[in-house]
C-alpha cells in the first residue's frame, strides 16, 4: 500500500474504513457537498483523488463548495440509520474539531457531479475543474494503467525505451506536417514528428535490436472523435524478426493492457486477410462484434434481365427484424447511400407473401428464391442490396452495416483482430502514380515481388498489418524494406525520383548502406485503446488537455498570434487572410 501521508495530512479521504474508528486523522481536500443538519451542525463531503468522506462540522463555519480545507478530527462510526452502503467510506464520518480553509473558491462554472451534462467548450475552458469530476478522474486512472502495463509488457519482452526528437525533418506518414520555424536559419523549418518512423528504423541499423517508445505524434489533419492533432502511440521496432514475431509482441502488449484494466484474460487475437475483411465486412477495420455480413449475390443474378443488377458485383446484407422500417426511413437510407457514392440502394422486406420491394416485379421467381436462401432470409427481415463495381459495393454495404448494426462502445466485449496482407498501394494519384497504402518503406509480400514488374500494381500485397479493436483501427505496422535495390524499385514505382528520394530520406538510404538488419515494427494508438477500455466513444474524454474539434484549446486560447518582434526574429511575415 502506498503511503499517502504528508506533512499536511495523515490519510486520504476515500481510504478511511470502519477499522479507522477512534483514530485522530488530518485530511485535505475540496468541499464536494454541504448539507445543513439542524441549527448548529453541517455535513460536508470532503473530496480528494481517492474519494469522499463525510465530515461533521460546526454549522456556523463559512465552508462553501470547492473550498480547499485541512481538517483534523476523530473517525467515528456512523449511527446505523445514516450509514451509506454505496460509499466506500459510508460506515464512518469525521468529527471535525479543527477546520482550516486553505483556499477559498468561487462557485465552480459547472457542477462537479456526473449528473449534469455540460457544454464541452465550457468543460475544456475550465479543464482543471472538469478534471475533478468522477468521469475524468476515472479515465485518467485507466490511461495511467494502460501506459504502465504497456511499458512493462514491452520491457518484459526485451524492448529498450529510446526517446527520439520532436524537432525533425519531415516523416513519410502521408499527413500534413506541423512545422516550427528556425530562428537560426530564417526560412527553414523543422517538422514535428508524424511518428518516430525513420528514427526507429535507424535504431535498428544502430543495433538497438528491440526499440519501443510511448511516442507523441503530430499530424495536421481534420479532427474527429477518434483523432487529435497530437496523439500517443506505443511505437515499436525489432530486428531479425518476421511479421509473426511482431504480431506476437504486440498481441502480448495489448492483452496485458486489457488484463491490467479489466482483469479479463482474452485468448489469442484472430487474424483475417485484408481481402476477406473487405469481402465480408466491407472494411479494412471490421467491427466483428456483430453479424450482418456482406453476402455475395453476383452469381444469383448472373443471368438477370433486371438492368440495375447487370453489374460487375452484387452483394447484400440482411437486417434481422428490419422489415418494419418505414418507407421514409428506407428513402433516407437510400439517400445516405447516394451521398456515400452509390448509384442506388435496393431494399426488400421479407413478408409471409414473399419479397416486397419496388424491384420485386423485375426479378424472376427463381432469382427471388435463390436470393432469399443465399441471404438466409426470414420473415420480418429487411434485405439491402447494392450492385456496382466491387470496391463500391463493399464500401457502401460496409458503411450501411455499421450504420444499422454497430453497438455502442460499451457493448459486445473487446474484439481484437489482426488484419493482414494489406495491398501495397491503395490507389493512383492524379498523375497515375500509385500511392503507398502504409508508407514507402513497406516490404512487398514475398509471393508478389514478381507482380511488381508485370501485373496490376493494385494487386500487389504487402507485409503490412493492422490491429483492429471493435471496428477502430488501433494501429499499423509492417516488415520494412532493408534492401536498397527493392527500396529503389518502390521509390521509382511511386514516382519518387532518386534526387527526391535522397533529398527526403537520404539519411535513411545512406544508413542502409552501412549494414541494415531485416526489421519490422508497429505502432498503436494509446488514446483509442484507452477510450475503448474506459467505455468512451470520444478520445477527448481520455486526454487530460485535448483540443476541440476545430483544433483550438479553450483553456490556453492556443493557437494565438505572436508579436511582430518575434516574427521578425524568425524571418516571417503574416499575409492577410486569403479572400
Ligand atoms: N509509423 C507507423 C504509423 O505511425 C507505424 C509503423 O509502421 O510502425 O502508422
Amino acid at each position: 500500500m502506498t503511503d499517502y501521508s504528508t506533512s499536511m495530512r495523515t490519510d486520504r479521504c476515500g481510504d478511511l474504513r470502519i477499522d479507522d474508528v477512534d483514530r485522530q486523522v488530518t485530511l485535505c481536500g475540496w468541499v464536494d457537498r454541504r448539507r445543513e443538519h439542524g441549527e448548529h451542525l453541517a455535513f460536508i463531503d470532503l473530496r480528494d483523488r481517492s474519494g469522499v468522506v463525510q465530515l461533521v462540522v460546526d454549522g456556523a463555519q463559512d465552508l462553501r463548495s470547492e473550498y480547499v480545507l485541512q481538517v483534523s478530527g476523530i473517525v467515528r462510526e456512523r449511527p446505523a440509520d445514516t450509514a451509506n452502503d454505496s460509499l466506500d467510506t459510508g460506515a464512518v464520518e469525521i468529527d471535525a474539531a479543527e477546520v482550516t480553509v486553505l483556499s477559498v473558491a468561487e462557485p465552480p462554472p459547472f457542477p462537479i457531479d456526473e449528473r449534469t451534462e455540460v457544454d464541452e467548450v465550457l468543460r475544456l475552458r475550465h479543464r482543471y475543474v472538469d478534471l475533478r469530476r468522477p468521469r475524468l478522474q476515472r479515465n485518467l486512472k485507466v490511461r495511467a494503467q494502460v501506459n504502465s502495463a504497456v511499458r512493462s509488457a514491452m520491457e518484459e519482452q526485451g524492448f529498450l525505451e529510446v526517446e527520439t526528437p520532436m524537432l525533425i525533418a519531415s516523416t513519410p506518414e502521408g499527413a500534413r506536417d506541423f512545422v516550427v520555424p528556425s530562428r537560426k536559419e530564417p526560412g527553414s523549418f523543422y517538422a514535428l514528428p508524424q511518428s518516430p518512423q525513420i528514427f526507429k528504423q535507424l535504431c535498428m541499423v544502430g543495433g538497438v535490436d528491440r526499440y519501443y517508445q510511448i511516442a507523441r505524434c503530430l499530424r495536421d489533419e481534420d479532427l474527429r472523435s477518434d483523432r487529435q492533432f497530437e496523439f500517443m502511440q506505443l511505437d515499436a521496432e525489432a530486428s531479425f524478426v518476421s511479421q509473426d514475431d511482431v504480431l506476437a509482441f504486440i498481441s502480448h502488449a495489448v492483452l496485458a493492457v486489457t488484463e491490467a484494466v479489466t482483469g479479463e484474460q482474452l485468448g489469442e487475437i484472430p487474424r483475417m486477410s485484408w481481402h476477406e475483411a473487405q469481402e465480408r465486412f466491407g472494411s479494412d477495420k471490421p467491427d466483428v462484434r456483430f453479424g450482418m455480413e456482406l453476402v455475395e449475390l453476383t452469381e444469383v443474378f448472373a443471368a438477370t434481365e433486371f438492368r440495375a443488377f447487370q453489374a460487375p458485383c452484387i452483394k447484400g446484407i440482411r437486417v434481422p427484424g428490419g422489415a418494419d422500417a418505414s418507407r421514409s426511413q428506407l428513402d433516407d437510407l437510400t439517400e445516405q447511400c447516394k451521398l456515400w457514392g452509390a448509384k442506388g440502394l435496393v431494399w426488400m422486406r421479407v413478408t409471409d407473401k414473399g419479397l416486397e420491394s419496388p424491384v420485386a416485379k423485375f426479378l424472376t421467381d427463381g432469382e427471388q428464391v435463390r436470393l432469399s436462401s443465399t441471404l438466409d432470409a426470414e420473415e420480418g427481415d429487411l434485405l439491402l442490396l447494392v450492385a456496382d463495381e466491387r470496391r463500391m459495393v463493399r464500401h457502401i454495404l460496409g458503411l450501411l452495416r455499421l450504420e444499422l448494426g454497430r453497438p455502442p462502445v460499451t457493448e459486445g466485449g473487446l474484439n481484437f483482430l489482426w488484419v493482414v496482407d494489406f495491398p501495397l498501394f491503395e490507389g493512383l494519384d492524379d498523375v497515375g502514380n500509385p500511392i503507398s497504402a502504409h508508407h514507402p518503406f513497406t516490404m512487398p509480400h514475398e509471393d508478389d515481388l514478381e507482380v511488381l514488374d508485370r501485373g496490376d500494381l493494385l494487386d500487389v500485397r504487402s507485409q503490412a498489418y493492422d490491429l483492429v479493436l471493435n471496428g477502430w483501427e488501433l494501429g499499423s505496422g509492417s516488415v520494412r524494406i532493408h534492401r536498397s535495390d527493392i527500396q529503389e524499385k518502390i521509390f521509382s514505382i511511386l514516382g519518387i525520383g532518386s534526387t527526391e528520394a535522397h533529398a527526403k530520406f537520404g539519411f535513411l538510404l545512406d544508413a542502409f548502406r552501412y549494414g541494415a538488419p531485416p526489421h519490422a515494427g508497429f505502432a498503436f494508438g494509446l488514446d483509442r485503446l484507452t477510450a475503448i477500455l474506459a467505455g468512451e466513444e470520444n478520445i477527448r474524454e481520455v486526454i487530460a488537455y485535448p483540443k476541440t474539434q476545430s483544433g483550438a484549446d479553450p483553456l490556453t486560447s492556443a493557437p494565438t498570434p505572436i508579436d511582430d518582434r518575434h516574427l521578425k526574429e524568425l524571418g516571417l511575415r503574416v499575409l492577410p487572410p486569403a479572400e
